[in-house]
């Protein structure tokens, strides 16, 4: 069974002076990516980090990062990047959960675990090469299985506590698989994203896979990604709504070259209809959306420059998952009716490292003993068998005994000429149990006052969807892949911030 690392020797020995990973600073070629790998992996060995042990770190994407995310691999060990922008006390409780002996930092994030007593080897980055075995160093190769953890992502925790969700070799084969047609031999992959997000590493590891280039950025910037993509000549890239959203809004977008992109694609929260008519409008290449999740449940994916007429759905399953909907009471609902979505497929999460009752909660078995991931997610196929999204089940608001989906008030929301972003959430009421509440940055220029909204918008909703207030901010809260933290929004309010 070869892995990823082994993939990533057999391109070194190939075409070893080709870029395989490079950021704003540094580059590795593909024979200097193998080099390093062993170095990572032969001082892992000599630590004491065993086969099947997680290696974390903590960082901004770099080629530093990626090399040790990738050397981990070939040690048999598990690759677990951390979100550095949660608080020192929760870094340190996934590093804890993890098992990490070891925890690599980078200069922005040296002050990551400030405070904090972790059990682990604090490495830093950024002096990388003095904890590395000698130039030339061998590890002690280790036989890996297809089942065996290739690495952990801690959930966004949009709704909720972080869980380590273990995802496997043959979980990472799939991607590698699905995407033969996608022309990743030849790319130069931009990526704005963090590692410890699967929507970065869907693009990231099938493009190191198949002997592509890989271009990190530290921090997305919308010009910056612009320049970025001319300079490389760009031919793939994967983009969170939010992304696409300020880069399409920079008014001398379309003075950039970007007849080098082929293959781009989108995931991991709404993706505005008209937003994507736009970029396939504008922006060459091919552009896919992704519905899954980081668990591997359901993926669908809609060819957007294809179905123009479906640009509201988030397309079909692929091959090799299946999807099915589900009501309360845990029973599929009838064709075309709308249902809690779960999905299967050929490569599923082990389980939530460690915590036996939230994966339980988190599984559907079917009438045949077929075990399913429970999405979180609500939605409904159409004729077609194209799927439809309505809203995440944890942020349907229960009014007067009406189910009221925060996603149909935001669309009308949006679309008044004075809001240029918003979300809605459900608060507590005493009258109601709970009531939709809005959230609207105002748009530049826009002359209307937040009641002059709030009125119009009321004027075009449903009775029992009217919103009871509208707060201005200056900014939604989201999380660095673009999903907006609708916790943050409700907990700020209640403590009186708005
Ligand atoms: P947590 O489980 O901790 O709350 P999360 O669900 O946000 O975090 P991910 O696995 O990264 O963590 O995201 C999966 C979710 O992202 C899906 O359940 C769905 O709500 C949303 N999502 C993914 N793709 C799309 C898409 N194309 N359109 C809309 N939403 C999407
Ligand atoms: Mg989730």
């Amino acid at each position: 069974f070869g892995t990823l690392a082994d993939l990533i020797r057999v391109h070194a020995q190939q075409r070893p002076d080709k870029l395989a990973i490079a950021d704003e600073t540094a580059r590795v070629s593909y024979a200097e990516l193998d080099r390093l790998m062993d170095r990572v992996a032969a001082a892992l060995q000599k630590g004491g980090t065993r086969a099947g042990q997680a290696v974390a770190s903590v960082s901004y994407p770099s080629v530093a990062q990626a090399v040790v995310f990738l050397g981990a691999l070939r040690a048999g060990s598990v690759a677990a990047p951390i979100q550095p922008s949660a608080t020192p006390a929760q870094i340190a409780g996934m590093i804890a959960d993890s098992g990490a002996k070891v925890v690599f930092l980078d200069a922005a994030n040296a002050d990551a675990l400030i405070g904090q007593d972790v059990p682990a080897e604090v490495v830093m980055l950024d002096d990388l090469e003095a904890w590395l075995a000698p130039e030339g160093a061998a590890p002690t190769p280790v036989a890996v299985h297809p089942s065996d953890g290739f690495n952990i992502i801690y959930s966004s925790g949009t709704t909720g506590v972080p869980k380590g969700i273990v995802q496997s070799h043959a979980m990472r084969w799939q991607h590698l698989s699905r995407n033969t047609a996608a022309g990743f031999d030849t790319a130069v992959t931009l990526i704005a994203t963090p590692l410890y997000s699967n929507t970065t590493l869907v693009s990231f590891l099938p493009t190191l896979g198949w002997g592509g280039s890989v271009v990190l950025m530290k921090k997305f910037e919308a010009r910056l990604y612009l320049e970025l993509a001319a300079e490389y000549r760009a031919t793939h890239t994967m983009l969170v709504p939010v992304q696409y959203q300020r880069i399409m809004a920079l008014p001398d977008f379309d003075d950039f070259d970007l007849s080098s992109f082929r293959f781009k694609t989108c995931t991991s929260a709404p993706f505005k209809p008209e937003l994507k008519r736009d970029v396939v409008a504008r922006w060459p290449g091919l552009l896919v959306e992704y519905y899954g999740m980081t668990e591997g449940g359901a993926s669908c994916a809609l060819n957007a420059t294809e179905h123009r007429d479906k640009l509201h759905t988030v397309g079909r399953p692929l091959p090799g998952h299946e999807v099915r909907l589900i009501d309360d009471d845990g029973r599929e609902v009838p064709a075309g009716e709308m249902g809690e979505i779960v999905g299967r497929s050929g490569a599923m999460m082990n389980g939530y490292h460690g915590r036996e009752q939230a994966t339980a909660d988190a599984t559907w078995i079917s009438p045949e003993g077929a075990r399913f991931i429970r999405h979180g997610d609500v939605g409904r196929f159409d004729a077609d068998g194209f799927l439809i999204l309505t809203d995440r089940k944890k942020d349907m608001i229960i009014s007067g005994g009406f189910n009221i989906f925060p996603s149909d008030i935001e669309a009308v929301l949006a679309e008044h000429p004075a809001v240029a972003d918003c979300t809605v959430v459900g608060v507590a009421s005493e009258q109601w149990g709970e009531t939709p509440v809005g959230f609207y940055v105002p748009r530049e220029g826009a002359t209307a006052g937040t009641g002059e909204v709030l009125a119009e918008v009321n004027e075009r909703l449903g009775k029992t969807q009217r919103l009871s207030a509208l707060y201005q901010a200056d900014e939604l809260p989201r999380s660095a892949i673009g999903k907006v933290l609708k916790r943050e929004l409700r907990d700020r309010l209640i403590a009186g911030e708005f």
